[in-house]
């Protein structure tokens, strides 16, 4: 039951933070190509996947989750785990 719950967030967190990562990105067309820019640092590439990766661990919360309950900043998916079933445990 705790479980379920945990693994719903965990996907409705992932669906919100691709739109949040490609709010982000912004296409650009130069001399030499497409080039991928960064809007948070200006980091550039040439390659849309480079750039998503670089937004995802340098701009948002996906390396680590929020409890549901108290906000508890937890750094994986694990960590939250536990500290679900040991805090709130009914
Ligand atoms: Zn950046
Ligand atoms: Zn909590």
């Amino acid at each position: 039951m705790l479980f379920c719950y945990v693994n719903k967030y965990y996907v409705i967190f992932i669906k919100t933070s691709v739109g949040e990562i490609e709010a982000k990105m912004q296409k650009e067309m130069t001399e030499t190509g497409i080039l991928w820019r960064c809007l948070d640092c200006h980091y550039t590439t040439k390659f849309k996947p480079v750039l998503f990766q670089h937004v995802e661990s340098k701009h948002t919360l996906s390396s680590g989750y929020n409890c549901q309950f108290c906000s508890k900043f937890c750094p994986s998916r694990n960590a939250l785990r536990c500290h679900i079933s040991r805090q709130h445990k009914q």
